[in-house]
């Protein structure tokens, strides 16, 4: 039972008392679990999201001024923009063929 199940649940007990300073006491508590609850929702997804950058960064490899992501099997994908990924945490693929450079990087238009 999570925290605002079970002040819900202690809400219904109290409904019993007639007492108005206890039931307004008693929603303002039911009030704060709902926050609490969704507050520890929202952190709960911005842990997993900050682990998955945590892997991401963890698995890349730099080389060539130029991010790479080995894979398992031996190959790799890439390459990936340093610019992006250093400033931004944005995994971004460059392209071939839109510059005098030999790779490009559509986002921040610079060149590898
Ligand atoms: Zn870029």
């Amino acid at each position: 039972m999570g925290l605002y199940e079970a002040v819900k649940d202690t809400a219904n007990l109290l409904r019993k008392i007639d007492d108005h300073e206890l039931h307004r006491s008693v929603a303002n508590l039911q009030l704060e679990a709902a926050e609490a609850t969704n507050r520890e929702a929202t952190l709960t997804q911005r842990v997993a999201e900050l682990e998955n950058l945590l892997d991401v960064r963890a698995s890349l490899e730099f080389r060539d001024n130029m991010y790479w992501m080995p894979q398992k099997e031996g190959s790799e994908k890439g390459p990936y923009c340093q610019p992006c990924w250093d400033s931004a945490a944005r995994l971004v693929f460059l392209c071939t063929g839109y510059a005098y450079s030999k790779y490009s990087c559509l986002v921040c238009k610079n060149g590898f």
